[in-house]
């Protein structure tokens, strides 16, 4: 094996009870598990979460709403597909039971066939643009024609209303304050056409973790009849954003979630070079002193960055918990890796890509990127422990 994950599957549920009780009481956490699971694996993670006490999944399509289906058969947890519809969609999210993010007549009047041929309704929630400009109806007329739509429809109702922010890990940013009046006159206007959704929601990670849009929804949703959901990503696999801003602050999430992944992979080869020996590709790395070199059997294929080559990120692995740095250019599919003055490293010991001591945040910093980015980009295989 190449390289493999570990997913603690103990952290994982962890993680999910602390977002539950951050959120607080009564409001629902669905759990995110999207671009397999943040590259965790949606198989080894939807069962654990759960198990945990998850009741709302988040997916990115049909495809992987399927696949969950597949992996909690009969379990009737509920799976929000979130990242948009094809019209061509409509028949499968019916037929599995999947709940749709929509926010045009067209989206309603696809799923209105597809639940009426199949003979049973089909439950959705309603996106509504207020800054992020992705998906989702811009209040006013835009969201009028949906809402008709909706009010038209035998087979479609409207269980949810959303939106999404575009900078909750600001402390400070005025586009938030912003959304959340869109959205309030939204659900204003969601009303006046005759929905009473059960859930309204707005919160990602760094919304819950920088807190401040918390109390506003918790009440919104109370004074609706409704529940407040929140739809956490990042946190479930214990990361969280920094918080932003000249009055950032401590965020009530991070310090409660741990990282749940830890990417290995194995020592191959072990060779001492001369003083004037180059490294890799373009032969970035010379050698000034004698040196130990151990490879490593991952490159970019795998998601291991090609900018953690030395004299770009900088990177390094940990073998034996001590750092070792990564020598010349990361290749394709193989890395070198300074092992001089580690005595005790021989060949087929473990190496750790990402875990204790090196960081997905460690690896994002070096590629100019988000640790998102660099969970997402990981192929390997994986092993639940
Ligand atoms: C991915 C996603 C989330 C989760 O975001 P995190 O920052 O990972 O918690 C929430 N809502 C929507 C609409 C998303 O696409």
């Amino acid at each position: 094996m190449k390289s493999w994950i570990e997913i603690s599957s103990a952290r994982l549920a962890e993680n999910f009870r602390a977002i539950q009780a951050v959120a607080g009481q009564g409001v629902e956490a669905l759990a995110v598990i999207k671009a397999n699971a943040y590259g965790h694996g949606t198989t080894i993670c939807a069962p654990v979460l759960a198990e945990a006490g998850a009741q709302w999944l988040g997916v990115s399509d049909v495809a992987e709403g399927e696949a969950v289906r597949t992996a909690l058969p009969h379990s009737g947890i509920r799976v929000l597909v979130m990242c948009g519809m094809e019209l061509a969609d409509a028949p499968a999210l019916v037929a599995h039971g999947l709940t749709p993010v929509v926010w045009t007549p067209e989206h309603i009047a696809a799923l209105e066939r597809a639940a009426r041929s199949a003979g049973h309704r089909i439950q959705v929630h309603l996106e509504v643009d207020t800054g992020m400009g992705r998906q989702g109806a811009a209040p006013g007329e835009d969201l009028a024609r949906t809402l008709e739509a909706l009010a038209d429809s035998r087979w479609v109702s409207c269980e949810g209303i959303m939106t999404h922010l575009c900078c909750s890990e600001s402390a400070e940013a005025k586009i938030t304050e912003e959304q959340r009046e869109r959205f309030a006159s939204a659900l204003d206007q969601a009303l006046a056409a005759g929905m009473r959704p059960e859930f309204v929601h707005l919160a990602n990670t760094s919304a819950v973790d920088e807190g401040s849009t918390m109390q506003w929804i918790r009440d919104t949703a109370k004074s609706l009849g409704a529940r407040a959901m929140v739809r956490i990503g990042f946190a479930i696999y214990g990361h969280c954003l920094e918080i932003e801003g000249e009055h950032a602050h401590a965020g009530a999430l991070a310090p409660k979630v741990s990282p749940v992944l830890v990417w290995k992979t194995r020592i191959i080869g072990l060779r001492g070079v001369a003083a004037g020996a180059t490294v890799g590709y373009g032969a970035t790395f010379v050698a000034t002193q004698p040196m130990r070199l151990a490879l490593l059997p991952v490159g970019y294929a795998d998601g291991y960055r090609r900018a953690a080559s030395s004299g770009v990120g900088n990177g390094w692995v940990m073998i034996a918990g001590r750092r070792a740095p990564v020598v010349g250019r990361v290749s394709m599919n193989l890395t070198v890796v300074d092992v001089s003055g580690h005595a005790d490293v021989q060949e087929g010991m473990e190496a750790v890509l990402l875990g204790e001591g090196v960081t997905a945040e460690d690896q994002a910093r070096w590629s100019g990127t988000i640790a998102y980015d660099i969970l997402c980009g990981i192929r390997a295989n994986f092993e639940l422990r």
